[in-house]
């Protein structure tokens, strides 16, 4: 797929204040610097299409993109930001929580994760909670143009291996980079592939 349009739509904190359209749409989500807003630009051909926000975390906003007339592409605040309080972070949850309940348009969240670290228990268990609740997710491995071929293959392993403890299979994933331009491709055909089935 070619992305031929990319427009901002609208930001906003509510759930229920997201567009109304029943367009399909797919979220992307991760740990605060995982390089989701650079994976974002380099999917749609745009510079600043996503912003980064100056104080990571402090942004809870989800933010609406219309791609191509046909399709949302969701940006989701990141999580995980260490100097974030309790009370955020549960309303975070809360926030998080909502939007993917109460969005029956989502077609699939893409959970980031920097493939320079070993698995992550905010990440693992952010998706154990996602197949829980019957909301189909894949992985998005960032950064990885940061690791040589063979550590890269190491650390999909070592992905696999823990999800399988609990998983009968490892969720569909890519391997992207976003300073490289790899894996834009396949993302987008992926999602291509999920808007006409
Ligand atoms: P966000 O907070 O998840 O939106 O992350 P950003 O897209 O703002 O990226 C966080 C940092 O990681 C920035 O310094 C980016 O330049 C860097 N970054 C993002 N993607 C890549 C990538 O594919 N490769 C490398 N080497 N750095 C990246």
């Amino acid at each position: 797929m070619d992305i031929k349009s990319a427009s901002f739509v609208v930001s906003n904190s509510e759930v229920e204040k997201c567009p109304k359209s029943n367009l399909p749409e797919y979220a992307f989500i991760g740990r605060s610097n995982v390089g989701k807003s650079s994976l974002i630009n380099m999917l749609t051909n745009r510079k600043s299409l996503a912003k980064t926000s100056g104080r990571p975390g402090k942004t809870q906003l989800i933010n609406h993109f219309l791609i191509n007339n046909n399709w949302h592409l969701v940006d989701l605040p990141g999580y995980g930001y260490a100097r974030v309080s309790k009370s955020s972070k549960k309303t975070f949850q809360k926030f998080i929580t909502q939007y993917f309940s109460k969005r029956l348009q989502l077609v699939c969240a893409f959970v980031l994760v920097d493939i320079r670290h070993t698995p992550q228990t905010i990440d693992l268990e952010f998706m154990q909670w996602l197949g829980e609740n019957g909301i189909p997710f894949c992985i998005i491995f960032t950064k990885a143009d940061k690791l040589k071929p063979m550590a890269i293959e190491r650390h999909v392993e070592d992905y696999k291996n823990i999800m399988l403890e609990t998983w009968e299979e490892m969720p569909e994933y890519f391997i992207t980079s976003s300073s490289k331009s790899i894996g834009k491709d396949n993302l987008l055909n992926y999602i291509d592939y999920l808007n006409n089935n």
